[in-house]
């Protein structure tokens, strides 16, 4: 199953059993993949099914609708602040592979980038590329960014944490008890978060937690906590 090649279909796409393919998805499957008539594939809409389907002509046939095992039990979402250069496009990219929800690009007072439109839709498109790598059953959702006390202020769920490099905070994985439910995560921009910043998060309710007893750089520090939640959470 693993070697069939995937998809990312929207829902309305699907009608009974058919599945309207679009000229990009006719063309990937039919030119780059070069599919025959009959070939299977896989169709996920990106929010948690998956069906095999089968070329038709020009269209897809929905074959069955298939069990996937590949989502973590928690809904993980990353504020992060963004980094320089194309750094968030690597961040995006790996913690997709490592079972992200979605993610929060965030404007911090050292951010240093004001990203175009064009990147979100940039960014958007590597999530979906990094799911079907991952054989994910969900494409995160990547958010418009937004300024740090906006966003900081916005989510209220129980978990919530933010990453600081500096300071005599409990490592995540001593204080992280979630198993099922929904996690926050906030990791800084290169020049780490200003004290006023850790006030502010921390009057909202946010836990600020280490990563370790090393600084790692901005691009570092959202895969080391993702990857901790998941192996806290996936056992
Ligand atoms: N230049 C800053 C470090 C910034 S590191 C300084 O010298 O203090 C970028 C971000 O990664 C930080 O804001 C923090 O959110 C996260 N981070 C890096 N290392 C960390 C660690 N050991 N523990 C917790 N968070 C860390």
């Amino acid at each position: 199953m693993s070697q069939l090649q995937r998809i990312t279909v929207n829902p309305s796409q699907l009608q009974e059993t058919q599945l309207l393919l679009t000229p990009q998805q006719q063309h990937y499957l039919l030119r780059v993949l070069r599919l025959r008539d009959g070939d299977k594939f896989i169709a996920m809409d990106g929010i948690g099914k998956w069906w095999l389907a089968q070329l038709t002509g020009e269209q897809g046939e929905i074959l069955e609708l298939l069990a996937v095992k590949t989502e973590l039990p928690v809904s993980i979402t990353l504020m992060m602040a963004l980094p320089k250069g194309n750094g968030f496009d690597d961040v995006i990219r790996c913690c997709t592979e490592l079972g992200v929800t979605c993610i929060l690009p965030i404007l911090s007072d050292r951010t240093l980038l004001n990203p175009s439109p064009q990147k979100l839709e940039r960014w958007r498109r590597i999530a979906a590329e990094a799911a079907e790598q991952s054989e994910r059953a969900f494409v995160p959702t990547i958010l418009e960014p937004v300024a740090f006390s906006n966003a900081i202020n916005e989510y209220k769920i129980n978990h919530r944490y933010i990453c600081e490099a500096r300071g005599d905070y409990p490592h995540l994985n001593q204080i992280m008890n979630i198993l099922s439910g929904e996690i926050i995560i906030a990791t800084g921009p290169e020049g780490g978060w200003t004290d006023k910043e850790i006030e502010i998060a921390v009057t909202a309710g946010f836990q600020p937690v280490s990563l370790g007893n090393r600084i790692l750089r901005a691009v570092t520090a959202p895969i080391v906590a993702i990857s901790l939640i998941a192996a806290t959470c996936e056992v």
